[in-house]
């Protein structure tokens, strides 16, 4: 069994961004930019945000912080937004999510330049996505495209099975492993058998957020597993939506968590920010 390590994989792109941010930096005399919004305070959000800055800063990147407090009106957000879109500084933008109730996420995710849309979030960018056009393409499924590839995962007609419908995961997931030929099976909630269709996965993708939901005994020998799950047990300990312990006696290469996914969402986020500075200049 082959673990398929995001903490030396995240290091190794990191240090590919660093090298053309600096490259960046002595051609223009600047350095790329990622300004994040944050509304309210969110114990999980923050501890996201201080990561960004800290990687940012790993990879010679500005990162700038615009905090609004928790009664913020659409309109005040809409505003910060529009003042980014139109900084320079400014080449990456992201709206930390969740927002409190009030404020309508995809309103605002619709504001965001399409070209520093550095999340992926906006519906241009899932078009494009859909279309197999170029574009800004969500973190945490071309993190885990990057893990399947680096662990040399065959996909060109593999049984994929993604678990977990969401835009902002599970959903572009689906497209990206569509567009490298494999034959895509989507689940979620509402799925009849989740153990069969598990069971035929070549590659699976687990992105539902329940501890444990698949079960090692699921999983079809020889698959590659990637757990996007991240879930606080009441001890305090982070898992997967894998079964971890018994999915490695089946599976040819699986993601732990944390130490997969997570990092690569990050270092991901930087690749980004760098494809959307060199959009901003042409
Ligand atoms: P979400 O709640 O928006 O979506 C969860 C999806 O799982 C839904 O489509 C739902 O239908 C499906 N689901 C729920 N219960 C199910 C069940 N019993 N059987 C089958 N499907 C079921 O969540 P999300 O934002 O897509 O995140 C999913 C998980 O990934 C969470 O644990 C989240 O914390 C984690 N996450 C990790 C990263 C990372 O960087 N590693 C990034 C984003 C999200």
């Amino acid at each position: 069994m082959q673990l398929l390590d995001g903490n030396a994989l995240a290091k190794k792109l990191r240090s590919e961004v660093a090298a053309a941010v600096e490259a960046f930096f002595a051609a223009t005399g600047r350095r790329p930019g990622l300004h994040v919004v944050m509304v309210g305070e969110d114990p999980a959000s923050e501890i996201y945000v201080r990561n960004k800055r800290r990687d940012c800063e790993k990879v010679g990147m500005v990162s700038e912080e615009h905090r609004l407090p928790a009664a913020t009106r659409l309109e005040a957000l809409l505003d910060l937004v529009a003042r980014l879109n139109a900084d320079g500084s400014a080449d990456g933008v992201i709206v930390q999510l969740p927002l409190p109730k009030q404020l309508d996420a995809n309103r605002v995710l619709e504001a965001i330049d399409p070209g520093k849309d550095v999340d992926g979030f906006h519906p241009l960018n899932l078009g494009r996505l859909v279309a197999g056009e170029p574009g800004l393409v969500p973190c945490t499924p071309s993190g885990c495209m990057r893990l399947l590839d680096e662990a040399g995962v065959a996909l060109e007609g593999a049984d994929a099975v993604v678990v977990g419908r969401s835009t902002i995961v599970g959903k572009p997931m689906a497209h990206l492993l569509l567009a490298r030929h494999a034959t895509v099976t989507m689940c979620h909630s509402r799925t009849r058998d989740l153990r069969a269709v598990v069971g035929r996965a070549d590659v699976l993708i687990a992105a539902a957020g329940r501890p444990g939901l698949v079960r090692g005994e699921w999983v079809k020998p020889g698959a590659a597993v990637v757990d996007v799950g991240i879930n606080r047990l009441a001890d305090g300990k982070i898992v997967g939506d894998v079964e971890f312990d018994a999915a490695v006696a089946r599976a040819a290469g699986l993601t732990p968590v944390p130490g997969g996914v997570g990092p690569m969402t990050v270092a991901t986020l930087l690749q980004n920010t760098l494809i959307a500075t060199k959009l901003q200049g042409l």
